[in-house]
């Protein structure tokens, strides 16, 4: 960063004192990070320009002096959506949280991983109502793309928050409420990085609560569509795994709330599968170390709603992904139509994951008015074959409009996108009112949102 560019443009002592504390943070941040790239390392981010500010003040310096800047969570995105030509923020020394018993919320920093926050929260009594596959995700970074685990009645991440306080475009620091600010909190909720840098997410908590899970082996997909409702009624969260040979689901995974007193039975058998007698990792051959307790015995939420445990590898580690959200009502239709092309994804598939998730407000959320069913692909890292399969699982999905998941791999077009996102203009709209400049756009931004 340039200091004199700098003072000229905030033209104040105290933004010159701040900026004298982001360049050092600045130097820190390259220092610690010179790789550069996302988590999968699919994706080398176009600039070297990492800031990392320690305090709002700080942030806002950083936007204010910026021509073009994205906000930078745990880099889990395997799409470009996080990436910069000029400059990224990093909020990970932001690591406030900060619980409200009487409001029965928590808000975090812009920084703040569910790593960190769940069993914090734990400890002290309470819960979210579900997580992602993995929890070392930041709730800002997860929350700006929808992200989501399972359940036929549980919404996305996103859908707790109660408040969100950002920087805008224009560096001013502007919080929004559930109820209090209507529209504009539904639309920048699942905000996609372009309404402002969050610096602190206030999300609502329920009383902690026990989940036991268990894996279902060998599902035969006749049994799988005749019973897909009751199969994902089965458990408070359920994955159906599949590398779609053989017409089979391997795993099935369901993960039960107990309430105090619940039985915690499992049955031997689901439709033909059997249950498991040993710890399984979804992806074949790849150890269960990392993979949360099974084997119906009991755990905090946190420790079992993820599949994978805090602090160890999830999923496969050298991988690619993409994810499709169709409407529940059309799921085993969609799965179907997806395993037609059995023979050309399978070699290059490390597993197939289905998941539910309930519909919600959020304008950009992938189950915006849409109960839904995502169809997920964990890939072998080879973009090369897995960019001409994209397209092809894209066409066999088209009847029932596609929704990708904004941080994961997809080929359609933004006309396609359009007509699935009904808030889109009114997004560009909100967007343009906290930043003006367009800021906060990117390359991702602009092919997907702006292109239609
Ligand atoms: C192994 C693995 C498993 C996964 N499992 C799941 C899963 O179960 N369910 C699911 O839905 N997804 C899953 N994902 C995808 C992942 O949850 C999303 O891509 C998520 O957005 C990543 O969060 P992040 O903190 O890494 O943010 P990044 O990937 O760094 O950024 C994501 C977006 O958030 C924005 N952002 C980040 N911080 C801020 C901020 N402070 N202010 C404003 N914008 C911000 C960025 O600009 C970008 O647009 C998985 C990914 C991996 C690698």
């Amino acid at each position: 960063m340039n200091k004199r560019e700098f003072l000229k443009t905030a033209g104040a002592l105290a933004a010159a004192s701040a900026l004298g504390r982001v360049a050092r943070s600045k130097q820190a941040a390259m220092n610690s990070n010179t790789a550069r790239t996302n988590w999968a390392g699919n994706l080398t981010y176009s600039t070297n320009n990492l800031q990392a500010p320690a305090t709002v003040d700080e942030v806002r310096a950083v936007v204010r002096n910026a021509s073009q800047l994205r906000a930078l969570g745990a880099r889990h995105s395997f799409s470009a959506i996080a990436d910069s030509t000029r400059e990224q923020i990093s909020l990970e020394r932001l690591k406030e949280m900060t619980l409200d018993e009487k409001a029965r919320t928590v808000t975090v920093g812009g920084g703040v991983t569910y790593s960190d926050l769940a069993p914090w929260l734990n400890a002290k009594g309470y819960a979210l109502h579900n997580l992602a596959s993995l929890p070392g995700i930041t709730v800002a970074g997860a929350c700006a793309t929808a992200t989501h685990g399972s359940g036929l009645r549980n919404e996305n991440l996103a859908t707790a928050v109660t408040a969100l306080e950002l920087v805008t475009g224009s560096g001013d620091v502007v919080k929004l409420e559930r109820g209090k600010d209507g529209e504009q909190f539904l639309g920048a909720v699942v905000g996609l990085g372009t309404m402002g840098v969050v610096t602190r997410t206030t999300l609502e908590l329920l009383p902690t609560y026990k989940v036991a899970q268990a894996v279902y082996q060998e599902l035969a997909f006749e049994e799988l569509g005749r019973h897909f409702e009751k199969i994902f009624s089965s458990g408070y969260s359920v994955s159906v795994f599949t590398d779609w040979r053989n017409r089979t689901a391997e795993q099935v995974w369901v993960k039960r709330r107990l309430a105090e007193g619940d039985a915690n039975q499992w049955d031997h058998e689901m439709f033909g599968a059997k249950l498991a007698t040993k710890k399984l990792h979804p992806l074949a051959g790849h150890p269960t170390e990392s993979v949360t307790d099974q084997l119906g015995v009991p755990g905090p939420w946190y420790d079992r709603l993820p599949h994978f445990r805090i602090g160890q590898t999830p999923s496969s580690g050298q991988e690619l992904q993409s994810e499709y959200f169709v409407p529940w009502e059309h799921g085993w239709d969609a799965v179907q139509a997806v395993e037609k092309l059995h023979e050309k994804v399978g070699p290059h598939l490390f597993i197939t994951e289905l998941r539910t998730v309930a519909a919600d407000r959020l304008w950009m959320s992938m189950a915006y008015h849409r109960a839904s069913l995502a169809i997920h692909f964990t890939w072998k890292p080879e973009w090369s074959a897995v960019r001409q399969l994209l397209p092809l699982i894209e066409a066999q999905l088209r009847p029932f409009a596609p929704r990708p998941h904004w941080g994961k791999l997809f080929t359609l077009p933004a006309a396609q996108l359009e007509p699935c996102y009904t808030q889109l203009p009114q997004f560009r709209e909100l967007a343009a009112h906290f930043d003006p400049l367009g800021k906060l756009r990117n390359g991702f931004v602009r092919a997907n949102l702006y292109a239609g």
